[in-house]
């Protein structure tokens, strides 16, 4: 039975002389092999050596601190909800008397999780994000031998107190401009409507 027309006829010819002493094809391979070995490589030994990376690069996340070292993030959840590929979780708690220093706000996130497997490093939890808590760096995230490791918690992702990380080298000109036009938040309409929506189902 016949089920497409793409079937081809193969013709069982004599060998040439060419063809049977083989010594011409091995001398071709071995042509195309020297001629890439000559080439310059496609490959780099990372990560002694790494690539140039685009100014607007979007890698490893970092949760940010305030100028006096609390914790920015509110656990306010949106940039979980804005989150296409549901990588984030968290655990919100209340503040207590006494931890003004370490968190910001009156509830902030006692366990906050990026599964980086899960990420598509789309930038949307950094444009949800109403207290400039979460940004994407230009780190990148190193491989693992095991999935559970690539499952990020605070200690992973909140800035050290000493080492704080820039984030400024992707807010290039165009990009502050774009946050500041009104008429470009599609994200924040969008939140918008998630919101209406949920309200209008409970
Ligand atoms: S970068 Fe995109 S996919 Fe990754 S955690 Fe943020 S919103 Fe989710
Ligand atoms: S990172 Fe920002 S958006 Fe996400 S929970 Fe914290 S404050 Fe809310």
């Amino acid at each position: 039975m016949q089920l497409t027309n793409r079937s081809k006829v193969v013709v069982k010819k004599e060998m040439t002389l060419m063809e049977r002493l083989y010594l011409p094809a091995i001398l071709a391979g071995m042509w195309i092999t020297i001629k890439h070995f000559l080439r310059k490589k496609a490959t780099i030994n990372y990560p002694e050596v790494k690539r140039p990376i685009a100014q607007v690069y979007r890698g490893m996340h970092v949760l940010k601190r305030d100028e006096k070292g609390a914790e920015r993030c509110t656990a306010c959840g949106l940039c979980a909800v804005a989150c296409p590929a549901e990588a984030i979780t968290m655990i919100a708690e209340e503040r207590k008397a006494g931890e003004e220093n370490l968190y910001r706000e009156e509830k902030y996130a006692a366990t906050y999780e990026i599964n980086m497997l899960r990420c598509i490093f789309c930038g949307d939890c950094e444009e949800a994000c109403p207290k400039e808590a979460i940004f994407l760096t230009d780190r990148i995230v190193p491989s693992e031998f095991l999935r559970n490791d690539f499952v990020y918690g605070k200690d992973k992702l909140v800035e050290s107190v000493s080492q704080r990380v820039d984030v400024s080298v992707r807010q290039t000109k165009e990009v502050a401009n774009f946050k500041k036009d009104n008429k470009q938040q599609h994200n924040i309409n969008d939140l918008k409507q998630f919101f209406k929506n949920a309200l209008i189902k409970h």
